[in-house]
């Protein structure tokens, strides 16, 4: 009887590492809580849900996170084609209708003969059998329990989402659609801001009353990640170099440059929604629709989902994990997606990717594929298991990570082209069957 893989969990590095292991030829049994058990942040019954944003970020290889992508598509990664099926228009990056990106995930996973779902809490687990943790930031207070017994470090930090609005209650009059640097299509709705209405609305959101945090006394906030209001509190120009940042962009009517920028992206293919890119948060409901609203074109916004603010846990990667993703001390069990201290959609994807291959390659007898630092999922995959220092930090994909040139390119762009593509060379060259 061929050998069968525990899964736990089906976001989205779960339903990619399911793939994956099935591709190769082994069975997988999923396990997943909802729709007995929701997150406090999961919404939906579908897999793969996405949770605050619905952009993965930009598409463009001479960035990190795009880059990314390009090597999990050259690694045929389902999470990454159901984004390029189901992508709505958003300048460079690759945004998604997020209904339709999870129910396109959840058919391929469920008409999949060689998975069987099993839904429901999962809170422990047998060690020697293969299995995958991908149970993701918000993992249920019963499996961490569990790990707690297996001396599993946990650690932990907050996390935020951002509003989204129903595009049909946005004063078009005051708005514009355009891009920044007029670079792709105009795709982002611009809600442009004069001093004085920047700074009016600067004192409100520096005052407005947040939502209590019950669980710690100190609050410890992911920076690539941080509530608007949190990053206010930092000086008046602080928004102004950040997400309200005015630079490349001009209102085509009035050839005015505002003083300040709120950005809205499409959240969906019919264009009927929109979040408000940077703005999560931790106000309460009731603020964030007093405060937000000061936003030229907002003034009547009508929010369908609030920003809200969570606790996220991930596991000291480094002391539990090798970079193949397996535990160090129990080799049948692996780790995947933002649980591991990966941070991101496609980042917890790719490494849902990466302990796939690798769980199905240690049933064939074969080595893990161990890819070098020269690619950016192998960089990041070698964060987990290697980081070396004392403060194990949630780790987004980013050249910083990546294995320098040994030339020197002074030009950042061209520079990280180069590394870009050195990267997906390396990845081409694995494409034979005899490698994964
Ligand atoms: C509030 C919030 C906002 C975020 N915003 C962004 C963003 O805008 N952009 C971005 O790139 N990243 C964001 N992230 C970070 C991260 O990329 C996502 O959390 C991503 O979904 C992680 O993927 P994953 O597969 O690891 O976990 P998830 O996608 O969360 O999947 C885990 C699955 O496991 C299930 N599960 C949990 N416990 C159990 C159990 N005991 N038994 C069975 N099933 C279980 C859950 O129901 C879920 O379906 C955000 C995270 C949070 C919490």
């Amino acid at each position: 009887m061929q050998e069968t893989v525990h899964v736990i969990g089906a976001g989205l590095a779960g339903c990619e590492a399911a793939y994956q292991i099935t591709k190769r030829g082994y069975n997988v049994k999923l396990y997943e809580m909802k729709p007995e058990k929701h997150s406090a942040a999961h919404k939906s019954d579908d897999f793969a849900e996405l949770v605050c944003s619905n952009s993965l970020k930009s598409n463009i290889i001479t960035n990190a996170c795009g880059l990314l992508k390009e090597e999990m598509r050259l690694l045929d990664s389902l999470i990454i084609k159901a984004a390029d099926e189901c992508k709505v228009p958003a300048g460079a990056a690759l945004a998604v209708d997020r209904d339709k990106f999870s129910a396109y995930i959840t058919e391929q996973i469920t008409n999949n003969d060689n998975i069987e779902i099993i839904k429901g809490e999962v809170t422990q687990f047998d060690v020697n059998e293969p299995t995958i943790i991908a149970t993701g930031p918000l993992t249920s207070d019963g499996l961490i329990s569990f790990l707690g017994t297996l001396n599993i470090e946990k650690i932990n930090f907050y996390d935020a989402a951002a509003p989204i609005l129903e595009k049909d209650s946005i004063d078009m009059n005051i708005v514009y659609f355009g891009a920044r640097y007029d670079k792709g299509d105009p795709d982002y709705i611009n809600c442009p801001m004069d001093e004085t209405q920047y700074n009016a609305f600067y004192n409100e959101l520096i005052d407005a009353k947040t939502a209590p945090l019950h669980e710690f006394e100190t609050v410890n906030v992911f920076e690539g990640c941080m509530p608007i209001e949190v990053m206010a509190k930092r000086g008046p120009k602080t928004l102004l170099f950040g997400p309200l940042r005015p630079v490349g962009l001009i209102d085509k009517r009035t050839g005015v440059k505002a003083h300040a920028v709120v950005q809205l992206r499409q959240d969906n293919l019919p264009g009927s929604l929109y979040n408000i890119v940077g703005f999560q948060t931790n106000l309460t409901f009731s603020e964030q629709k007093r405060v937000f609203s000061m936003i030229p074109g907002l003034e009547n916004a009508e929010f369908v989902r609030y920003g809200v603010m969570h606790r996220n846990t991930y596991i000291n990667g480094p002391k539990t994990l090798k970079s193949d993703f397996s535990m160090k001390d129990k080799p049948n069990v692996y780790f995947a997606g933002q649980i591991t201290g990966v941070e991101g959609y496609v980042e917890s994807a790719a490494s849902g990717l990466l302990a796939g291959i690798n769980i199905a390659r240690r049933l064939s007898g074969k080595l893990p594929l161990e890819l070098s630092n020269r690619t950016m999922l192998g960089a990041l995959s070698g964060y987990v298991g290697n980081f070396s220092g004392s403060d194990y930090q949630p780790m987004n994909a980013n050249f910083g990570i990546i294995e320098p040139l040994n030339e020197r390119i002074k030009d950042k762009k061209q520079r990280y082209e180069v590394l870009a593509n050195r990267a997906l060379d390396e990845i081409k060259d694995l494409n034979e069957p005899n490698i994964i």
